[in-house]
């Protein structure tokens, strides 16, 4: 299952194909997951960038067949091919529009907007859709029934942290989606990015804990700091663990870290972007 060549559509299950987009790199990890589902009728889930060898290969995987082109959320690594996709096709698009801020793909425009808990059946299998807002306040993970796979987007990856980058990213939202999952029926996750992942309820009590020991540390560095902090005073110390080279990265989270602390009632800003902890009583 873990073959990343770009350019080889990987049969992962019965119905279920990826494609892997040749746009790997730091964010991407081997590049964003393109998946073609359904064995008569088809859908793609995520055509990715606009390359036109890789959306000649998800039509190629489609054989003539294709019936919706959904998406999990409209950064410029997920729902860039959409568009011409489905004008090479003459299929629907179906996904939530993209927000007003934050890197979007503008030329996303969908004919059906999911809401949640919207099924889309095709060829005896359903694709719930799963409104998941966090890492982008459009996201949707779509369930395939009856395998039970959850198609994640970048809800959840495969080897490593999703990054939340206010102000369209939001960290209460992305916790709360997170633990909205652990009530679904989920066999397996199928990440935008690297491996399927077994046991779902294992990785997302794993990612939870992980964004609270770190939201633990930004609490220990702003009462370490002497006057209110920002984003930039407080990122070496809060993300020691991590390389310099993802600092700039990791920044955005520790913003939604800080503005998770104000929303929670544990935090004040005292000036644009500027912080300390409320003081108790
Ligand atoms: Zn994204």
């Amino acid at each position: 299952m873990d073959d990343f060549t770009v350019g080889r559509t990987l049969v992962l299950a019965p119905g279920v194909r990826r494609v892997v987009a040749p746009n790997g790199g730091p964010l991407t990890g081997p590049g964003t997951n393109s998946y073609v589902l359904g064995n008569g009728r088809r859908v793609v889930l995520d055509p990715g960038p606009a390359d036109p060898a890789h959306l000649e290969r998800l039509a190629g995987a489609c054989e003539g067949r294709c019936e919706f082109i959904m998406v999990s959320h409209t950064h410029p690594d997920h729902s860039p091919g959409a568009a011409p996709l489905a004008a090479a096709l003459g299929v629907p698009l179906v996904g939530l529009p993209p927000p007003e801020t934050g890197p979007q793909d503008r030329s996303f425009r969908p004919e059906r907007v999911p809401a949640d808990g919207e099924v889309f059946a095709f060829d005896g299998f359903e694709l719930v859709a799963v409104h998941t807002p966090g890492h982008a306040s459009n996201h949707v993970c779509w369930l395939l029934r009856p395998l039970d796979w959850l198609f994640t987007g970048d809800h959840l990856m495969g080897g490593s942290t999703v990054v939340i980058a206010p102000p369209d990213g939001n960290m209460n939202a992305y916790l709360a989606s997170l633990q909205r999952l652990k009530s679904l029926p989920i066999a397996r996750l199928a990440p935008g990015h690297g491996p399927v992942l077994e046991d779902p309820v294992a990785v997302v009590d794993a990612v939870i804990a992980h964004r609270l020991r770190r939201e633990a540390r930004v609490v220990d560095a702003l009462a370490a700091a002497a006057q209110p902090a920002t984003a930039d005073d407080l990122v070496a110390r809060v993300y020691a663990d991590t390389p310099v080279a993802l600092h700039p990265l990791a920044r955005l989270s520790l913003q939604a870290h800080l503005e998770k602390l104000v929303e929670d009632g544990r935090a004040v800003s005292t000036a644009e972007g500027r912080y300390r902890l409320r003081q108790a009583g």
